[in-house]
């Protein structure tokens, strides 16, 4: 992110503007939204620009601006549309020490002004740092259509409403009374009765929170999936979007994290798999302590909550502390690891039975029925077994495994990073060193990619190029 975005009060304060034509007019028609101070420096200024001046709304000077012009401004625009003249103008303005734009001119500008969706006192900007206008204009186009005209008349409603709301108390039931607001008792109020319908629902609402009893605090187990956001389920995108806390996997993609509610409390169990982590009693006593203080706690696992996820411990320690739980499936590595393969996971006539196996547990290195794995046509999706590979490869080949058994490592599955590598059995270890994994990694025993799949990168690239044109 080159440019952070933040919201100027402008309310009272300076803000200069360099030119009269139509660039300087689109600038001022979205900074006479504001409460700013506008003074405009244009030798031949357009006749709208004229008129703003007559009706007070801006001051205009008819001359260019001259150093001192724009000092104490918060913001200056150069709106002359001639590299020269705009250069000129921002140099005045910034050694006045105002912040400068110039209009359509990116690397020049110290701040870009966004397109915006108003709906006063909602305000949505949306930025591209000037690489997609276009989608910058789609994405506007696509909120003015899903935001009702009615939202800001709600919000500003809303905000002389928050001191009598403060007599709930903070937290959940609060939040509980804002959301009935905004979404269900607001909009109905406001399509029925108008501006003063809305104001009379308040006290009704407001009356009818006061007297309903808090809901007590749960937690839901949620898989997050293998990384993709897109991988989510809805019911998993519908508890981040409720909880007051999530207790998260180290193995959680950022991304995904990013859902959460926004003033949910995101802390990090740092455990991936069975690997280094706060210790398992610890988490229990994490879940139940917010559970019992009221909370909606996510506990959020990758892929699947019930693969590898020491699930039956933690509900274990939330149903022994007499509270209510949940388990919201997710995609599970294996799942994601085999869809970009082009295989499935079973196939008739070759194994009707799968297995997921880990390469090593809590206790070091996991034991199987190694006989049965070793016939041919098995498959299996082998988890946490970056460091167990040459246990699993060496106790497979003792047991009569075919050494060119194909393995396919799948890194970071569903991920932008994603890496397929393709393995046998007889160099499995020799390979997964060379691939230099840094990323989690799940190994399908028993499977290759299909056969273009299996091609190089570059030429998989050629090729896909070829197909495109
Ligand atoms: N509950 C998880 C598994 C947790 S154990 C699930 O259902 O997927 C952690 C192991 O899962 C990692 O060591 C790795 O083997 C595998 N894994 C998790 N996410 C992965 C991903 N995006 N790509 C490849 N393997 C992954």
């Amino acid at each position: 992110m080159q440019h952070f975005p933040v919201f100027v009060a402008l309310a009272g304060r300076r803000v200069v503007l360099s030119g009269g034509g139509a660039a300087a007019l689109a600038k001022l028609r979205l900074l006479m939204k504001t409460e700013a101070n506008l003074t405009v420096f244009a030798t031949d200024p357009a006749p709208e620009i004229v008129d703003w001046a007559a009706a007070r709304r801006l001051r205009l000077v008819r001359r260019d601006a001259e150093p001192g012009d724009a000092l104490c401004a918060v913001l200056a625009y150069g709106a002359d549309e001639d590299a020269a003249r705009d250069a000129r103008f921002a140099a005045i303005a910034r050694a006045d020490g105002a912040l400068v734009n110039i209009v359509d001119n990116l690397q020049d500008s110290q701040f870009i002004t966004p397109a915006i969706v108003d709906r006063d006192p909602v305000t949505i900007a949306i930025g591209t740092e000037g690489a997609a206008p276009v989608l910058a204009r789609r994405i506007k186009a696509d909120l003015e259509a899903t935001l009702p005209v009615g939202l800001g008349t709600l919000a500003r409603l809303g905000k002389a409403f928050r001191k009598a709301a403060d007599a709930l108390p903070m937290g959940r039931k609060r939040r509980a009374f804002w959301s009935d607001f905004y979404f269900n008792a607001g909009p109905q109020a406001l399509a029925d009765r108008g501006e003063a319908g809305v104001r009379a629902s308040l006290d009704a609402l407001l009356d009818t929170h006061l007297n309903t009893r808090t809901e007590a605090g749960r937690v839901a187990f949620v898989g997050a999936g293998p990384g993709d956001p897109e991988l989510l389920t809805l019911k998993a995108r519908r508890a981040l979007d409720k909880a007051d806390v999530v207790i998260h996997d180290r193995l959680v993609a950022p991304e995904i994290l990013e859902l959460a509610r926004r003033e949910a409390d995101l802390i990090s169990a740092g455990k991936e798999g069975f690997g280094p982590s706060m210790a398992q009693g610890d988490i229990n006593a994490l879940i139940v302590q917010h559970v019992q203080a009221g909370a909606h706690v996510v506990r959020l696992k990758s892929g699947d909550p019930t693969v590898y996820g020491r699930l039956d411990e933690e509900i274990g320690a939330v149903e022994a502390a007499g509270l209510d739980w949940s388990v919201v499936p997710g995609i599970t590595a294996a799942s994601a690891a085999v869809a970009r393969l082009g295989q499935s996971l079973t196939r008739r006539g070759r194994n009707s039975d799968l297995r997921f196996l880990t390469g090593h547990d809590m206790i070091g290195f996991a034991e199987h029925d190694w006989h049965a794995l070793a016939r041919p046509g098995t498959v299996a999706a082998i988890y946490m077994a970056k460091r167990g590979a040459r246990f699993v490869q060496g106790r497979l080949l003792m047991h009569g495994a075919a050494a060119d058994t194909p393995v396919t490592i799948v890194e970071n599955a569903s991920r932008a990073d994603e890496r397929i590598i393709t393995a046998r059995l007889g160099t499995l270890s020799e390979d997964i060193t060379c691939a230099a994994l840094t990323g989690p990694a799940l190994l399908l025993y028993g499977l290759a990619p299909r056969a273009a799949a299996a091609l190089p990168q570059a030429t998989r690239d050629s090729l896909a190029k070829e197909i495109a044109l």
